[in-house]
């Protein structure tokens, strides 16, 4: 008996297979699926690999294949659970999918390994905590890092060394020196000891009944779940519409019928709030995934539900391949957000399309909601191919909020704010002397720098792929990062023929301090990945704000989505132009939503809210729509440019991305690869992709590898795949052959 195995783990960019010999005492326990220990390669080197197929052939120890003599089987790998048949077919779907080897796509559905227990360094206070608050508020210590470190562990109790110095960025000599002193004591721990189970007590929350509108969207998605076939739906709500809602209601008629469901949040929203609702609903057969669960605790979630004690998994975006027989519904939350894209995984995927592969195998159900959804979803919604439900009043009857747009082109005296208008300063301060909250949202940092008109507020795009032009102040000169096309920064705007340009941005940190400028004493919450890189650091932020501590909170997109700030009545989009002005296909669709969303944070509860956008270039039909809350009238417009400029919904568009400290090297290599690829395509007269040059990715450096691309665009994924695929062999023997060091990733979209 032999079997044909792939490697978990292999050093090569493509595929391959390896036969070994199943000895005979194991051969009774070997089938498709089964994890077993292999010796590879000339150096016998230990290996996990997964059995594919099996051949009953009896073969004789030491048999020969190709002239190799056949390796016997190691034993079977009782770490995990086999794989199950639905998930081998879906390995092979992901594979095709996402140009991976199979290895890969194994990864996301193998059970976490519990280490076993390790003995981990622990910091605990030495003494009382009475005289511990003493010590944090009285003048003994003098060292701030120190002060700071009595402060976490009152509040988190014993914390292990690592955990504070990575998260709270305590250094060892300041615990070091605590410890001298006797406040605190080092000690060695197991891992994982602790109690670490998740069931929180339990407060009911009982069913609501639904609304006219509400009971509309949930009676289409009954009758997807009846139907027993796969089908998938568009559930469009507005912010407040009581979405959430739909989605308990149909986990409940899944749940009565012994079904499965699997709802994806982003992962920013998983918040303890929405997770008690979860539990104050489904009671025990909830179990939640994200990234923030202990080693412990993820293994314990993954093995109920494997077990199947659970009914209902919520979690972020890699939830969607827990590990249930079958999966009745997926709900996905907020559909838009880019986190349920991986980008930086070995398995490019995007969730959603996880999550109709699995329900394909299933014939069951796919719900995408969203206030604001994918040009590509709502397209396909239109078009009938999936299902759609509108709600379009929030579910409490308050009222969105009056949006407006603020003229910066008019705000020619800079002498009582560069950043903040005459109207917008105003609005602040009325807020502020009234002691209500006020949002403020600014574009996140990092992005490269455009020209933008301080006259007519346009900015220069490129002519062929409506892509704005990014900045090069070294050599005076403009860059798309689609084509590659580069032509001189011009002195004068060549819109209006007048204007002159500004390259100057500022992030939270300068709105902030302007904040502090014009209302002194006033208390402030800033939220950007500078802030929020601890654990828990983002929670601790949000409640500050919530429990109303401060008056102002500054943030970048995480401020967007999944909060409710009661006491909000006001919100300013700071500069909407770098929103617009990002360097992608989609960026008005993600700008258009951004704001919509955070205008939407303004006025939950009973105050009414209103929100003010800043703009130089007020004509731009994203801020416009964004301003009137108008999702219909943004898709109209946008979709239009989709189709001209063959993007998608109507092409995919592909990216061949590589780079390289060796910046002419990564060059080079793109140039020879542009050329392998015109030549494959000519051999075998595919006629209808189309192929730009290499050219800079809009973050073209970073830790010091330059980032270029290729850029493909096709209408059939077949075809786009089919020449990924070609190409995949040719990259890793061009990478053999380039002196510099390159690194390569493809991404369809
Ligand atoms: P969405 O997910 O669409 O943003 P939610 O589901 O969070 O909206 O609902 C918004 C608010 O409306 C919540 O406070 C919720 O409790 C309330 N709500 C939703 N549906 C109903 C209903 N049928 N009756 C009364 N209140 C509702
Ligand atoms: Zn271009």
């Amino acid at each position: 008996m032999t079997v044909d195995i792939f490697l978990l783990e292999s050093n090569i960019d493509f595929e391959l297979m390896y036969t070994y010999r199943v000895p005979d005492d194991i051969a009774e326990e070997i089938n498709p699926g089964v994890f077993v220990d292999v010796s590879f390669g000339k150096y016998n080197s230990k290996r996990i690999g997964v059995v594919w197929s099996v051949d009953h052939l009896p073969t004789p120890s030491g048999a020969k294949k190709n002239g190799y003599t056949l390796k016997d089987i190691i034993g079977i790998n009782r770490d995990y659970f086999p794989l199950t048949a639905t998930q081998m077919r879906l390995c092979e779907k992901i594979k095709k999918r996402y140009l991976c080897v199979t290895g890969d796509a194994i990864h996301y559905f193998m059970s976490p390994k519990l280490k076993s227990a390790k003995i981990v360094r622990t910091v605990g206070l030495a003494v009382s905590s009475e005289e511990a608050y003493e010590l944090f508020n009285s003048n003994i210590l003098r060292n701030i890092g120190q002060i700071k470190i009595i402060g976490i562990l009152l509040e988190n109790g014993d914390t292990p060394v690592t955990s504070l110095v990575r998260d709270y960025g305590a250094s060892d000599s300041s615990i070091r020196t605590l410890c001298k002193y006797g406040y605190v004591k080092i000690y060695d721990a197991e891992a994982d000891s602790s109690d670490n189970s998740l069931s929180c007590e339990i407060a009911r929350f009982p069913e609501l009944s639904l609304n006219s509108e509400q009971e509309i969207a949930f009676a289409k998605i009954r009758s997807l779940l009846v139907s027993g076939t796969f089908g998938e739906l568009l559930l469009h709500g507005v912010t407040g519409s009581g979405k959430t809602e739909v989605y308990l209601h149909s986990i409940s008629e899944v749940i009565k019928k012994g079904g499965r469901a699997i709802m994806l949040v982003p992962e920013i929203s998983l918040t303890p709030q929405m997770v008690k609702r979860f539990y104050g609903r489904f009671g025990n057969c909830v179990a939640v995934l994200h990234s923030r669960l202990t080693e412990k605790q993820r293994y314990d979630e993954w093995m109920r539900i494997k077990r199947g004690e659970v009914y209902v998994v919520i979690g972020a975006r890699s939830a969607v391949f827990a590990p249930f027989d079958k999966v009745d519904l997926f709900i996905i939350d907020e559909e838009q957000e880019p986190s349920y894209k991986a980008e930086d995984e070995a398995v490019r995927y995007r969730a959603s399309e996880i999550a109709v592969m699995r329900a394909e195998e299933y014939g069951s159900v796919v719900i995408y909601g969203s206030a604001t959804p994918r040009i590509e979803t709502f397209y396909r919604a239109k078009s009938g191919e999936i299902e759609y439900a509108v709600m379009k009043n929030r579910a409490k009857n308050n009222s969105l909020p009056d949006t407006r747009i603020i003229d910066m082109r008019e705000n020619t005296d800079k002498t009582v704010s560069e950043i903040f208008s005459p109207v917008l300063k105003d609005e602040l301060e009325k807020n502020y002397m009234r002691g209500e909250q006020s949002v403020l949202f600014v574009q996140r940092r990092g992005f490269s720098k455009q020209l933008l008109c301080r006259d007519c507020g346009k900015v220069i795009r490129c002519r062929k792929c409506n892509i704005t032009m990014t900045y090069h102040s070294k050599n005076n000169r403009l860059i798309c990062h689609y084509c590659g096309n580069t032509a001189v920064a011009p002195e004068i705007c060549p819109s209006c023929g007048t204007g002159h340009f500004d390259t100057k941005g500022f992030g939270t940190e300068r709105v902030e301090q302007e904040l502090k400028r014009l209302f002194p004493g006033c208390h402030t919450v800033r939220m950007d990945t500078d802030t929020t890189s601890g654990r828990d650091a983002h929670e601790k932020l949000i409640s500050e704000f919530v429990d109303g501590k401060a008056d102002f909170l500054v943030g970048t997109q995480m401020i967007a989505k999944g909060h409710d700030f009661p006491n909000v009545t006001l919100v300013g989009v700071v500069s909407a132009d770098s929103l617009i002005n990002m360097q992608e296909f989609g960026s008005s669709e993600r700008a258009f939503q951004l704001m919509a969303q955070v205008a939407g944070r303004a006025g939950r509860a009973e105050k009414p809210g209103r929100a003010y956008i800043q703009a130089y270039n007020v004509d731009d039909y994203t801020i416009q729509c964004a301003a009137e809350q108008d999702y219909e009238k943004f898709y109209e417009n946008e979709i239009l440019i989709r189709e001209a400029l063959c993007y998608p919904p109507f092409y995919h568009i592909g990216f061949i991305n590589f780079s390289s400290q060796d910046d002419r090297g990564a060059y080079e290599f793109g140039v020879a690869l542009q050329k392998i690829a015109e030549d494959i395509l000519t051999e075998n007269s595919i006629d209808d992709i189309e192929l730009l040059k290499p050219a800079r990715r809009p973050i073209q450096k970073v830790n010091g590898w330059y980032r270029w691309r290729i850029v493909f665009k096709c209408k059939s994924l077949e075809n786009m795949l089919n020449l990924a695929d070609k190409l995949r062999y040719n990259i890793s023997v061009l990478k053999k052959k380039t002196k510099a060091d390159i690194r390569t990733n493809i991404d369809i979209l």
